[in-house]
């Protein structure tokens, strides 16, 4: 545990301040051990590798917690599960299914988060998603409760999980089917060099900054097209710009503040508003307080 660490390097777009605490657990029994420690009125909020996240400029009152390696570890359950630790990297999840000949989740190539930001965001790409191959996950609530969630108690639909805000989950549970090593790895090789081709993944990014909006209300178009239609495609406030290459990724050209990055996102959400009358919500997480002088 560790007080005022920035949290910049800890994330994608390298900005934002400081945590008031930084608490980086040895295992399930020392992460269960603080959480009833800390007084209800301090606020407790958990961190994967923040590829999805933006810290505020203002750093994070309260606590912020991290899984370390112990939390890292995949094994296989049975004929066709694997039980994988929330600090896992989607990644190398999907390496281990191949080894063992598990298909499914493949998709997990392509996204760089842990799995427990894909838990809380139900992540998934090119027609998957988290929750289709989720059997339960186990978690500790707040006072350090261990409470094993089934996938059907997890309130999921697209990016959005209903479980409990203040639950940090530990574990999860996958299913995969059967099918061979080559096949595997060749979906995989798929997906990663289509996502070279099209996302800015070598930058400092936070991924898709906003949601896809209900098709209803923008005649089909995915995120990325209202805000190219819109004009959003390179535009710029300060040092954050929306990538040229995916016009839905903000990206931090490398003197950006978190101020920059949210001002952006916010600019582009007016512009689509108002130029094809379609809301934009945030898919990028937003956490801590603005700076109070700049
Ligand atoms: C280049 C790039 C490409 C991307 N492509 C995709 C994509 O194709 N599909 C997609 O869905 N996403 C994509 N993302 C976004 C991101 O990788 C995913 O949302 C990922 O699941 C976030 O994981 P994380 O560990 O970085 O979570 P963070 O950003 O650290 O956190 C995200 C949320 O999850 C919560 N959280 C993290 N760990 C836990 C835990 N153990 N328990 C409870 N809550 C937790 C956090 O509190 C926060 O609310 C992309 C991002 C980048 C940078």
């Amino acid at each position: 545990m560790r007080e005022n660490i920035s949290l910049a390097p800890y994330t994608w777009f390298r900005v934002g301040g400081v945590a008031q605490v930084l608490f980086m657990p040895k295992d399930e029994a020392d992460l269960a051990l603080f959480l009833p420690q800390v007084p209800s009125n301090i606020p407790v909020q958990i961190l994967g590798v923040a590829s999805n996240t933006l810290v505020r400029d203002g750093g994070v009152p309260g606590v912020i917690i991290r899984l370390g390696p112990s939390f890292g570890k995949v094994e296989k359950v049975g004929d066709n599960m694997l039980r994988v630790g929330a600090a896992c990297l989607d990644n190398a999840l999907a390496k281990k299914a191949a080894k063992y000949g598990l298909t499914g989740m493949e998709f997990y190539a392509g996204i760089p988060g842990t799995i427990g930001g894909a838990l809380r965001m139900n992540a998934g790409c090119y027609g998957a998603e988290t929750k289709d191959i989720l059997i339960e996950c186990i978690a500790l609530d707040r006072r350090g409760q261990r409470r094993i969630i089934p996938v059907s108690e997890m309130g999921y639909r697209y990016r959005h999980c209903g479980a409990d805000a203040d639950l940090i989950f530990v574990e999860a549970l996958f299913q995969g089917e059967h099918a061979s090593h080559e096949n595997i790895l060749a979906r995989m090789d798929e997906i990663t060099k289509g996502r070279e081709q099209s996302q800015p993944i070598k930058e400092k990014t936070g991924g898709s900054t906003f949601k896809n909006p209900n098709p209803k209300m923008s005649n089909g178009r995915g995120a990325w097209q209202v805000i190219d239609a819109a004009g959003g495609r390179g535009f710029k406030v300060g040092g954050a710009q929306m990538s040229t290459k995916h016009c839905n990724f903000m990206i931090n050209t490398g003197d950006a503040s978190a101020k920059d990055l949210e001002g952006l996102g916010e600019k582009i959400r007016d512009m689509v508003r108002d130029t094809q009358d379609v809301e934009l919500e945030w898919e990028i997480k937003r956490i801590g307080i603005e700076a109070k002088h700049e």
